[in-house]
């Protein structure tokens, strides 16, 4: 029982003396020491990450592939057969996390993706807003600086030490996240024959990928870098984690087309299969295919939903450009929109910006240098001149558009 001690103020909490505590603060007709501020703290901050995680799992509930997709469809123009599949996967993955895994039940097997499609076509964008839709952790993580344990480059613990971080070093939130690997065709196996020399960039980072993708405990370095023996390891369990793998998988085209080359010798395919779109191989793709560019048959197994990426047209990236809830046009108007000022554009000069980008070939990854470039000048000088000039609208006309680019350093980045 609190000690009411008589010699004067007391924590109304646990009622030690003025004298005893560090500090006491005062409220309306009552005080609280430090020590129960902490303990305060604490309780509030253990109360807040349980009520979090209900949160998630309701939330989780909810969502249906329907709605998943309509959310994509906000922030990413076209891909309508990955956006279908992967609404899919992530709503049965979300869907097995809430099993009651007992004993009779059929277990339900993780649905890691891999996406497969040119650069610049949206992959990162899907698996980001995913996580966004689902507001779980996310993180990015390039396979390319992967390498086996014990090698110079990154430990592939070290994709979950993003996660974590991501999560605010939140575990059970981690523990449901999800991470996309890009550029995972980076880590082929360079030939098909199993070579003297380890492979420690490739092949070796597929066989250490195998564990975390299917799921185990590993110990993370929560500040990521080497594993350290002084340093506090987090156990992380990766069952719940969805891996989204994407890569531009280049020269894949020449295998598909290849296997469908032989399986139609001979015979017709189906009236309908009849017209093979040999501008979009990619549509294509089966786990055989990833199998001939250097995947190990045992990650393939562990990606178990495939699913493409259309090459970007110049509609769509017309559409890119104004369409998407975060559309880059939308941006810069809004950036002006801060300076007090209205940006206009003229349509030719969306069109420019696009057959820029189609000239380019970065995907829509273009429209943004090219955006940049043409309204760099703009954005530098406007904050200061405004004032003397009044200036209250900014229009964009083609000849402004091609003369800011010309000027700009811009055609370095043309692909040859
Ligand atoms: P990658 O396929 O190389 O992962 P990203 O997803 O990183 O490509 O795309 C690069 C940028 O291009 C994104 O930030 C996004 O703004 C834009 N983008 C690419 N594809 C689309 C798309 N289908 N819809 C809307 N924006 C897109």
């Amino acid at each position: 029982m609190a000690k009411n001690n008589n010699s004067g103020v007391h924590c109304s909490f646990c009622g030690m003396s003025k004298n005893d505590a560090q500090m006491l603060i005062a409220g309306d007709g009552a005080h609280i020491c430090d020590r129960c501020i902490n303990q305060a703290g604490e309780i509030l901050a253990e109360e807040l990450k349980q009520r979090k995680s209900k949160t998630l799992q309701t939330a989780l509930k909810l969502i249906r592939p329907l709605e998943i997709k309509e959310h994509l469809d906000q922030y990413v123009i076209g891909q309508d057969d990955a956006k279908k599949v992967i609404s899919v996967a992530v709503y049965n993955h979300y869907k097995r996390l809430n099993q009651k895994v007992d004993k009779d039940e059929i277990e339900i097997e993780k649905s890691n993706l891999i996406v497969v499609g040119e650069t610049g076509t949206g992959k990162t964008l899907l698996a980001k807003t995913v996580a966004k839709i689902l507001n779980v952790p996310f993180s990015i993580v390039d396979a390319t600086v992967l390498t086996e344990a014990g090698y110079v480059g990154e430990d592939v613990e070290s994709i979950l030490t993003r996660l974590l971080q991501a999560a605010d070093y939140d575990v059970a939130a981690a523990e449901r996240g999800i991470i996309y690997i890009d550029e995972i065709d980076k880590v082929a196996r360079k030939s098909d024959n199993p070579s003297i020399t380890r492979d420690v960039s490739g092949e070796g980072v597929q066989q250490a990928l195998l564990k975390i993708l299917e799921g185990t405990v590993v110990n993370v370095p929560p500040q990521g870098g080497r594993k350290h023996p002084d340093q506090k390891m987090i156990a992380v369990n990766t069952s719940n984690i969805l891996f989204i793998c994407g890569g531009a998988f280049d020269g894949i085209q020449k295998k598909i087309a290849n296997r469908l080359r032989t399986q139609t010798v001979g015979y017709r395919m189906n009236e309908d299969d009849a017209e093979i779109d040999l501008k979009n191989l990619y549509k294509y793709i089966t786990p055989q295919d990833l199998k001939s560019f250097g995947l190990i048959p045992e990650l393939i197994g562990r990606l178990p939903v495939l699913t493409y990426l259309n090459p970007l047209d110049k509609e769509t990236l017309l559409s890119i450009l104004t369409v998407p809830r975060n559309a880059l046009i939308k941006q810069y108007r809004k950036l002006f929109e801060y300076e007090g000022i209205e940006l206009k554009f003229d349509a030719e000069v969306y069109n420019f910006i696009v057959d820029k980008a189609d000239e380019f070939k970065l995907g829509a990854r273009g429209l943004r240098s090219i955006c940049e470039a043409i309204m760099l000048d703009a954005m530098f000088e406007i904050p200061t001149s405004k004032e003397k000039t009044n200036q209250k609208e900014l229009h964009i006309t083609l000849e402004y558009a091609t003369k800011k680019f010309e000027k700009s350093d811009i055609k370095k980045l043309q692909v040859a």
